[in-house]
């Protein structure tokens, strides 16, 4: 996922496994609290397993491009399971013409993504009707920056002190290794849940969602689907977009000695800038969303490249500015964009020059649309019950900042999708990488309890 800008304030203590056993408590209550302490004991018996499984995962380098090993590695893991594996390659004819394309320049060789069917048994459960639910999760990982500054290989997978390190081992091999293993203890339980069970590896997450892209134009399909994300098992129903793009400011070459008769394209930006920053304090101001921690971080814009002029003494004549405009939830991509040319519009009809020589605005690379789900919706009602349940207190419900796989499951799926998933976001994308290995643990017990409730099903 992108990198997210937030509050440290984010870092709060992880959920503890809990099952309150109160006086009041009715025989369904103690019938569930005894599933799910069966749960954590069966999860706890596979620690070794788990462990060695993610730092095996995060010692094959799935970087863009580079997915195969660490792909071929979860497919045989299915396998093992008894699962349906799939491994579908995303191609680019099969996309190229769909609306949630982006495509993100890297070739489209042997980019290959899993899914593991467990079947249901078709059985009607004792309480409403059986529902397929989609686990999925990247196996993408992003660039390691200079090692150097590592204290030790992106690819160690090394352990200290409970936390797994490594590049992808938040973000987020260890919500990958957390559904897998969720399956395996429910096995390991003699469990066969009623409707199938779809687990998903996708590919080119972090750059645009082909991966998952792929999946849905196949036709793999569920009743929801839970992205597992680091979110710190939040539960994330909502989540912004993000549009890449590129502004040229025009000015006129001149002499610095002969300023006044030249045109500054920089000192032109800076009307630019002024009126995008304008337009982001006001759409922050009239949108409301109490799901979101900070109401003035909501859809960010960003210049995050400029390039202007080529001598200290002349003036300049051409700035190119990139950057990344947020998509409110709810916001299209084209409401969105016509409110960033609006405020280029703004800036040059105040100013004789820019009248005459308008910023040039193009959209290009990564165009992320935002995406949510119904917080009334029975995929967050079930989790947030059961997350009560098993941690005894409800899950912070928040919206995230960041463009992710959501968007296309809710916008392009037909499919209400949350993100729900083990490690912290402030530990994604940065030098020395890393994981709670409680907080995996943690995730597997709940994302088992999840799938015999919302899938329904029968323990043996
Ligand atoms: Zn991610």
């Amino acid at each position: 996922m992108e990198r997210r800008a937030s509050s440290p304030a984010g870092r709060a203590r992880r959920p503890s496994l809990h099952v309150s056993l109160g006086t009041n408590m009715t025989t369904k209550t103690a019938r569930s609290a005894d599933v799910v302490s069966k749960i954590g004991g069966h999860v706890d018996a596979l620690r070794r397993e788990l462990v060695v499984f993610l730092q095996k995962l995060v010692q094959l380098p799935s970087l863009p491009g580079y997915e195969q090993k660490a792909q071929y590695f979860i497919a045989d893991k299915l396998r093992s399971l008894g699962l349906v594996v799939d491994v579908v390659a995303s191609e680019l004819d099969e996309l190229k013409d769909h609306p949630a394309f982006c495509d993100d320049g890297v070739p489209f060789r042997d980019r290959l993504n899993v899914v593991g069917r467990w079947r249901g048994s078709g059985k009607l459960p004792k309480s409403g009707i059986p529902r397929s639910l989609i686990l999925n999760g990247h196996i993408d990982v992003v660039p390691t920056g200079s090692e150097t500054l590592w204290s030790e290989s992106p690819w160690s997978g090394a352990i200290r002190e409970g936390q797994l390190y490594g590049r992808g081992s938040c973000d987020m091999k260890a919500g990958v290794t957390a559904s897998i293993f969720a399956l395996e203890t429910l096995q390991s339980m003699g469990f066969r849940p009623a409707a199938d069970v779809l687990l998903e590896s996708v590919i080119g997450e972090e750059s645009g969602g082909v991966g998952t892209l792929t999946t849905i134009v196949k036709g793999f399909k569920a009743d929801a689907a839970i992205i597992t994300e680091p979110t710190r098992l939040h539960l994330c129903p909502v989540q912004s977009g993000a549009l890449t793009f590129r502004v040229k400011v025009a000015g006129r070459a001149m002499h610095a000695c002969m300023k006044p008769y030249g045109v500054s394209a920089i000192e032109k930006f800076f009307l630019v800038l002024q009126s995008v920053q304008e337009l982001e304090r006001k759409r922050h101001i009239e949108y409301k969303n109490p799901l979101y921690e900070d109401p003035n971080n909501i859809a960010p814009v960003n210049f995050g490249t400029i390039r202007a002029g080529e001598w200290p003494s002349t003036v300049p004549d051409e700035l190119i500015v990139e950057g990344r405009f947020g998509v409110l939830p709810g916001e299209s991509t084209s409401a969105a964009r016509e409110a960033m040319a609006a405020a280029l519009a703004s800036a040059a009809a105040n100013d004789p020059w820019l009248k005459d020589h308008r910023p040039q605005l193009e959209w290009f690379e990564g165009q992320f649309e935002s995406g949510q789900t119904a917080q009334d919706a029975p995929i967050v009602r079930t989790i947030s019950e059961i997350h009560a349940k098993v941690f005894g207190s409800a899950p912070v419900v928040q919206g995230v900042t960041y463009g992710s796989d959501l968007r296309l499951f809710t916008n392009h799926g037909d499919t209400p999708a949350v993100l729900y998933g083990p490690g912290n976001i402030f530990d994604a994308h940065t030098v020395n990488e890393h994981v709670d290995l409680e907080e995996v643990l943690a995730a597997t017990k709940v994302l088992a309890y999840i799938v015999t409730q919302w899938c329904g099903g029968d323990f043996e």
